[in-house]
């Protein structure tokens, strides 16, 4: 019996880092910290000027990649398989979250501004791999990122979505501005609450979300 909100959801979508595993991790601490290094080497520059780069990209395009993109005219794939080539030790399977995404009814899918070759090594290491029927990274959007439009359209129309039987999840808030315009369903996911009106829930536990749900 699932809840009234979600009764016409048929296609669930999950963005991967910090959603499908707690930021307790520090996963993307990693990342980050590859972002800055590759960044110094390639233009040359301090850590702590890469690092105040890296930043200001990320909030002004949506990810770094898109800055370097944009203002260096770097090439992405170098670059992605650089900063994604991270220990994945920390993590350990969710059995329990395992089962209540087998549950939803319907598709599930994974949409990541990182690679899908990189989602796919967290799936494993979080015994998730098997349980989405596509995994999205952001070469399937042709590079652009999420909270970009066009990117939610490219991955949407190549997945067969269609956003008004959806619902996302996702722990950057501005991520679900242009999912909430479409039609989808929007759970941001996350320890602290936010109040944005393309918010439709939230919740700090995903399993705890997903088993009132069902
Ligand atoms: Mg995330």
């Amino acid at each position: 019996m699932i809840s009234n909100s979600f009764k016409h959801v048929n296609s669930w979508v999950f963005d991967l880092d910090n959603t499908l595993y707690s930021p307790e991790v520090c996963l993307f601490d990693q990342i980050e910290k590859k972002m800055t290094d590759w960044i110094s080497q390639k233009l040359s520059i301090t850590k702590e000027s890469a690092d105040i780069l890296r930043s200001q990209y990320w909030k002004k395009y949506g990810t770094s990649l898109a800055g370097l993109m944009r203002e260096h005219k770097i090439e992405p794939e170098e670059y992605l398989t650089y900063v994604h080539d991270i220990s994945f030790d920390n993590l350990t399977e969710n059995l329990v979250l395992k089962n209540l995404i087998e549950n939803l009814p319907g598709k599930k899918i994974v949409y990541t501004n990182g690679t899908a070759p990189y989602a796919k090594n967290v799936l494993s290491a979080l015994g998730l791999l098997n349980v989405f029927s596509s995994i999205y990274g952001v070469e399937d959007a042709d590079y652009n990122p999420k909270p970009e439009y066009k990117a939610y359209e490219l991955v949407f129309k190549k997945d067969g979505l269609n956003p008004l039987t959806s619902a996302m999840f996702e722990d950057e808030p501005r991520n679900l501005k242009v999912p909430h315009q479409l039609g989808m369903k929007t759970i941001f996911v996350s320890p602290a609450p936010k109040n944005e009106p393309y918010i439709d829930f939230h919740t700090s536990d995903l399993s705890g979300f997903l088993k009132h749900l069902i």
